[in-house]
């Protein structure tokens, strides 16, 4: 087994970042979130992500890093959008250059 440094996933971007610097990241990351979110059509904003609950977590006996990082993963994932033509799924900014270049598939 490899040992690793405990990292934990950004709730908001899903990126992982070391115990210490996620404390630096994420209050950044959230007005990134909400400076890059004001910029999107109306269509695209979404509700801000929601900060995993640790206690809940932490409530059952011990705390599970491995829980704690797939809620927060899963988190960020809800902020992906679907491309209404091909179905992928992009960050709302991200989307809006794709859909610049997506064509529809030719049905056969
Ligand atoms: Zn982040
Ligand atoms: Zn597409």
């Amino acid at each position: 087994m490899i040992r690793r440094p405990p990292t934990v996933v950004c709730y908001i971007c899903g990126r992982e970042y070391g115990t210490k610097s996620i404390a630096i990241h994420e209050p950044q990351c959230l007005k990134k979130w909400h400076n890059e979110n004001n910029l999107l059509p109306k269509e695209l904003r979404r509700p801000e992500p929601k900060k995993t609950e640790v206690r809940s977590i932490i409530a059952k006996g011990f705390y599970d890093l491995d829980a704690l990082n797939e809620a927060a993963w899963t988190s960020a994932q809800s902020q992906l959008v679907p491309c209404n033509i091909c179905g992928r799924t992009f960050l709302p900014n991200r989307l809006i250059v794709h859909q610049r270049s997506c064509k529809p598939r030719v049905a056969k």
